[in-house]
């Protein structure tokens, strides 16, 4: 009869092998970039992001404090797998083999997506994040990787903050948005704060729970919801307007001292100017910039369509819309002192014309 240990040792080598049969192969072309390996379907493939990997790598470790020096492996997949029958979500677009110690290892990329450039820096960021982070939440692992991805993609910036805008809104079932309008009898000026909902992924914890989940119990969810990526943004957003990359990356380091596996979400919430419970609801407000404005607009044209009529066909539904658009005059009021009058957003002056004051079908909005 063998040892204990000795029964240990094999079982653990049946797994080993089983997991092997069910790796799925490495892409067959591969290209030397210098700071790695690509693998991918096509040679065209290879070199395209062969490029882009030499370009984006330098750079994700000049920004990051703590990363680590290594070169990196990608692979291009067109089916995103490591595993011969893993299922990935069809809106996942890569990701990066985390080891139960939270070594990374090789990058997986989506092929043929819309923002390749965008998708590479957040897996970069996950592979060359050093030990050092070990005790950043999981969530704003995730939001740093996309916050550092708008740093270095500046032209993604707008591309980047409005999905990760729209996934916070089904965070909180909703967006609020600050609209300037005149009473057209009294010519009196107002702002109003207008809570625009969507439906979404309703999220199963609350803000504070999930920021609360080590890297380790963040990942090990069957499936993270998109809603948590615009979460972590949103909080390490609204940090990296307060704080810098250096002090988010010594405060991993003093709860690490402290022999903590997390940071507190006390210091977190701090970091972030996050205090009363209605906070949470308008966090990412600061991130609306009018090229913002603009990409929700043309992601999910309804939506101040369907702002303008509701929130105003109760008040002067009886106007005529043009004079309510002359008159009245709704604009949006943003974090950085810009206005947008609601008339100047594509489609919204035709769809008032069409069928003010009836609203497009759509999800609900109210003024609060
Ligand atoms: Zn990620």
């Amino acid at each position: 009869m063998g040892s204990p240990s000795a029964r240990i040792r094999l079982a653990l080598l049946v797994t080993a092998a089983l997991t092997a049969g069910c790796l799925v192969p490495a892409p067959r072309h591969d290209n030397a970039s210098g700071v790695g390996t690509v693998r991918a379907e096509s040679p065209i493939a290879a070199q395209r992001y062969a490029e882009m990997l030499a370009e984006l790598h330098p750079k994700v470790s000049a920004i990051l404090p703590g990363s680590l020096d290594r070169d990196t492996e990608l692979w291009v997949q067109t089916t995103l797998r490591r595993f011969a029958h893993e299922d990935h979500r069809e809106d996942a677009m890569g990701f990066t083999v985390l080891a139960r110690d939270l070594t990374p290892g090789r990058i997986h990329l989506r092929d043929n997506t819309a923002y390749p450039e965008w998708y590479l820096t957040h897996e970069l960021v996950h592979a060359l994040m050093g030990p050092t982070w070990g005790t950043l939440p999981g969530v704003l692992a995730e939001g740093l990787c996309d916050w550092i991805a708008a740093e270095v993609n500046p032209s993604y910036q707008p591309v980047i903050h409005t999905h990760r805008l729209l996934h916070s809104s089904m965070f909180f079932g909703g967006m609020s948005y600050e609209v300037d309008f005149t009473h057209p009898d009294t010519r009196r000026k107002t702002r109003s704060n207008i809570w625009y909902a969507y439906s979404g992924e309703p999220a199963e914890l609350g803000p504070e729970e999930v920021i609360g989940l080590d890297r380790w119990s963040f990942h090990s969810k069957a499936r993270v919801p998109v809603s948590y990526y615009g979460l972590g943004f949103v909080v390490v957003s609204r940090m990296m307007e307060r704080i810098t990359l250096e002090d988010l990356h010594e405060m991993c380091t003093d709860a690490e001292n402290l022999g903590l596996t997390v940071i507190p979400t006390e210091w977190i919430l701090a970091a972030a100017g996050i205090g009363e419970s209605d906070d949470w609801a308008r966090a990412g407000e600061s991130l609306l910039g009018v090229d913002e404005v603009h990409e929700i607009n043309r992601l999910l044209p309804v939506v101040f369509q369907e702002l303008s009529i509701r929130a105003f066909a109760d008040l002067y539904g009886d106007m005529d819309p043009l004079e309510f658009l002359h008159q009245v005059n709704p604009k949006l009021s943003l974090a950085d002192g810009t206005h947008v009058p609601l008339s100047s957003i594509r489609g919204v002056r035709h769809a008032l014309l069409d069928i003010w004051p009836s609203a497009p079908i759509g999800t609900w909005s109210a003024m609060r």
